[in-house]
């Protein structure tokens, strides 16, 4: 264990609820959630600062989660930056850190019990990647029940899986709040994601294509508030774009992600997916349709 004045690094989960035990008796009692793969950037970072406004005790973890990858997808060529993580987290009022091993946190392998997104798993990112959002309950629900936080930070950045986690949240009464991140971008509008670090330079410009595409859907958006309108001139974009091979674009609910069809007024979220390169990007943005 390695602890300084506000940043205390464990790697086991028995040394994790020792640290959270004696960290919730002081203060205000409240504990607030990030998980993260590592490779911090601002983004993450706004979840931290978020959590350190909610409660006394921080708890961030840092963990390559196997079962969220499919063969073939970036699991070993993931970036793994844990001393230069814990000295940004340090920089934004420290936490304490659970770092585990895949062998601490899956002694046996990977588990039997599982959970299922439902339907809301297999659409979009899910169809794609449809293991991924299994994958990611399993260790969200089980560092949650680890941490036992009051509030699980997430950033919007990733709404299915924002979504997704609200639905497990409430249908398995876990006693905690979700509270959503915005999106964090870089000045040119790209969303920062750790997976920005695979673009060469000419990827880099072509990775725009994303955040653009958001906002030509914007734009029709406020000219004709059609949903459909919104669709088209953000898939019109992208795939007008060099370098870029678009997955899906689309138009749903932030909560049930239900398509959101012409005649639907309201807050839509504008999801879209793309490859640049050999590189899978994801980006969104909420949209006002209708009347
Ligand atoms: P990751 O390490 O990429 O799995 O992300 C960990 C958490 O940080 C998730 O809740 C993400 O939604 C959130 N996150 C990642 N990138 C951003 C960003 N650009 N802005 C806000 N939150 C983000």
């Amino acid at each position: 264990m390695n602890k300084n004045e506000n940043l205390t690094v464990v790697h086991t989960r028995s040394a994790l609820r020792a640290e959270i035990e004696a960290s919730r008796s002081t203060g205000d009692g409240k504990v607030a959630l990030v998980m993260t793969m590592g490779a911090l950037h601002e983004g993450h970072l706004d979840l931290v600062r978020k959590a350190h406004e909610l409660a006394q005790t921080v708890v961030v973890s840092i963990f390559v989660n196997p079962l969220q990858f499919a063969p073939g997808e970036d699991f070993e060529a993931y970036p793994r930056t844990l001393e230069a993580d814990l000295e940004k987290i340090e920089s934004v009022g420290g936490a304490i850190v659970f770092a585990p091993s895949a062998e601490d946190v899956f002694p046996a392998g990977a588990p039997m019990v599982t959970l299922s997104a439902g339907p809301l798993g297999q659409i979009l990112e899910g169809k794609t990647r449809p293991t991924h959002f299994a994958g990611v309950l399993q260790i969200v629900s089980k560092v949650m029940n680890l941490v036992q936080p009051d509030y699980a930070l997430f950033g919007q950045k990733d709404a299915q899986q924002l979504a997704i986690i609200k639905q497990m949240v409430r249908d398995l009464d876990m006693q905690l709040e979700v509270v959503p991140v915005p999106i964090r971008r870089e000045p040119d509008g790209l969303a920062m994601s750790s997976r920005n670090q695979y673009l060469n330079p000419a990827q880099r410009e072509q990775a725009l294509a994303l955040s653009r595409a958001l906002e030509a859907g914007r734009a029709a958006a406020a000219e004709t508030k059609l949903p459909s309108a919104v669709i088209k001139a953000a898939r019109e974009y992208l795939e007008g774009q060099p370098g870029v091979r678009l997955d899906y674009v689309a138009l749903v609910d932030p909560l049930s992600f239900a398509p959101f069809n012409d005649g639907k007024s309201g807050t839509a979220v504008l999801v879209l997916a793309a490859w640049v390169g050999a590189t899978r990007l994801i980006d969104n943005a909420l949209v006002v349709v209708g009347k």
